[in-house]
């Protein structure tokens, strides 16, 4: 298993975040994005001193930003101690390469910012061999940028040519080799976790999905009462935890899984496919969304078309709007009023929202504060309870 050194809070990096927008971008959005990829910078273990965006129509196809920017960042680097930058985009091998040759610091993309802090956050050996897997496929198209690293470093010699590329070809065959030593791997743990899965029994199951940091792993604490991992940073919570909960006389099974992202790798998607199969094969899931995050609108888009992704749509759903406590919206409430700014909604007044006219049976409730916690039982029994019965005509003396 790779080992993922993990930085206290004494050793951040100093990084920058840099990121490209068209002219016609909304600039409050992209600052938004450049704020969550802050917050993972953090996660990760580095400081943000300074966001740079960048107007072009397009990245540049060699280096992403142009070479003017390049050479403004050089001297910012110079001036502040800078260690790091991080892209919040995917970037090519080759810019990063030219990057990399440019600069000469260490250059992150978001994709594998993300891979690392999964990294990081990894507890099992089953987690830590689906980080592994998407690592190894993250690297493989960036061997050559590796090696000429590496041979510049010794100061390549330059007698025998063609050695690089040899190289290459070796490491590529070990790192192929990883890979499907590693999906061998997952494919034994798969059948012990659709075997585990199947002795769980007949009830219905029910999985809490949504953005990171929304709240996930507090509701599941507030309502099964155990202990998970619950902390203020992204990607707290990496394995699936699954709880048996009785509401009035109902059990069914709950599920905290990993959060989702703007942007979130393919290679952690296509790896991580067994931890999301938790909501692709429940009966219910339970949308969380923290309505007191600027972007949450958009959180909602995100998570939606990942559980289209991943064939978890069509789903019956709860959309459990969390954090009342801490929301202070900008909002028209109807079509008569003006907006309201920095004020507390009442529960009626949310229930007025658009929010409460989506498709989906929707709930307002502060996971925290255990604001209005006894309706969002309410809601989530009479949905188990509709399941139960609908799946189950003939075992209805529970109830
Ligand atoms: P997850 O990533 O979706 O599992 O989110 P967590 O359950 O780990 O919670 C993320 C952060 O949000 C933690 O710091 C929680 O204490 C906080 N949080 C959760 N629910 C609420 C809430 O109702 N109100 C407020 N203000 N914070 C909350
Ligand atoms: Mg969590």
């Amino acid at each position: 298993m790779i080992e993922y050194k993990i930085k206290s809070s004494t050793e951040l990096e100093k990084a920058i975040l840099i990121t490209v927008a068209g002219k016609r971008d909304d600039i409050e959005q992209i600052e938004e994005y450049l704020d969550e990829l802050e917050f993972l910078a953090l996660t990760y273990g580095a400081d943000t001193k300074k966001k740079i965006i960048q107007r072009l129509d397009k990245p540049d196809k060699s280096t992403y930003i142009g070479k003017g920017k390049i050479l403004e960042i050089k001297e910012y680097i110079e001036q502040n101690d800078i260690q790091l930058l991080i892209f919040d985009d995917e970037l090519s091998p080759a810019q990063q390469k030219n990057l990399e040759k440019e600069i000469k610091k260490k250059i992150l993309d978001r994709n594998f910012l993300i891979l690392q802090i999964f990294a990081q956050r990894a507890q099992t050996a089953y987690a830590k061999t689906q980080v592994d897997l998407a690592y190894y496929q993250y690297m493989l198209p960036r061997l050559v940028g590796l090696w000429t690293h590496l041979e510049r470093q010794r100061g390549g010699t330059g007698t025998r040519s063609g050695a690089g590329e040899k190289e290459i070809e070796t490491d590529r065959r070990i790192i192929r080799d990883k890979i499907s030593l590693l999906k061998e791997k997952l494919a034994e743990i798969d059948k012990q976790m659709v075997t585990q899965r199947k002795s769980r029994g007949e009830l219905i199951r029910v999985a809490l999905v949504g953005y990171t940091n929304v709240g996930k792993s507090t509701i599941m604490n507030m309502l099964s009462k155990s202990d998970v991992f619950a902390e203020n940073k992204l990607f707290a919570t990496l394995d699936t935890t699954t709880r048996k909960v009785v509401i009035d006389n109902i059990p069914f099974l709950l599920s905290d899984t990993v959060g989702f992202i703007r942007k979130l790798p393919h290679q952690l998607v296509e790896s991580f496919k067994s931890t999301l199969d938790e909501a692709r094969e429940a009966d219910l899931l339970l949308h969380v969304v923290d309505i007191s995050h600027k972007n949450f609108e958009e959180q909602i888009q995100v998570v939606m078309q990942t559980l289209t992704d991943i064939k978890a749509s069509d789903k019956p759903t709860i959309i459990v709007f969390n954090k009342i406590d801490a929301y202070k919206p900008k909002v028209n409430i109807d079509e008569f009023s003006d907006p309201i700014e920095n004020e507390f909604l009442s529960l009626d007044e949310l229930k007025k929202t658009w929010m409460n006219k989506l498709n989906n049976a929707c709930v307002f409730i502060s996971a925290t504060q255990k604001e209005n916690s006894d309706e969002f039982r309410k809601i989530v029994y009479d949905k188990v309870k509709e399941l139960h019965i609908k799946r189950y005509p003939y075992n209805n003396f529970l109830y």
